[in-house]
């Protein structure tokens, strides 16, 4: 459990990181198990997931909330949970490109493809292609 939690902020760091000295100056202020204030209906499982929270110092109200889901491969984990911070991180700024995509104007997309979370050209995967978390996922 502590190892997911670790994963979760190490991916959420990572991710920060990466959006650049354009987003806003955000760090990872906790990372938590994600209750369920309501019982799922009989016969579906709770869907397990941490919750990250994010924003600019320990003590103040988180600027957003952010999911890990455990219930999906992690690929799949990583690249939701790197394309909530990026929404949230465009959405604060007003649009800008973050990630910028090299020698395009849009940013980047997170995706899961052939077993790795990747920020990829949105237009052609083939134009470029890096790992979400460096040297892990
Ligand atoms: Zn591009």
């Amino acid at each position: 459990m502590s190892d997911e939690i670790d994963y979760a902020r190490g991916v959420a760091e990572a991710v920060l990181d990466r959006l650049g000295d354009l987003a806003p100056p955000w760090r990872v202020l906790a990372v938590e198990r994600h209750r369920e204030s309501q019982a799922p209906p009989s016969g579906l499982a709770a869907p397990d997931s941490l919750v990250v929270a994010i924003g600019r110092d320990e003590g103040d109200e988180a600027s957003v909330r952010v999911y890990f889901s455990l219930d999906v491969p992690r690929d799949q984990a990583v690249a939701v949970t790197a394309a909530q911070i990026q929404d949230h991180a465009i959405e604060e700024t007003g649009g800008a490109p973050l990630p910028p995509c090299p020698g395009h104007r849009h940013p980047m997309s997170a995706r899961a493809v052939d077993g790795l979370a990747g920020w990829v050209c949105p237009r052609d995967v083939a134009h470029h292609r890096e790992p979400i978390v460096p040297h892990r996922a």
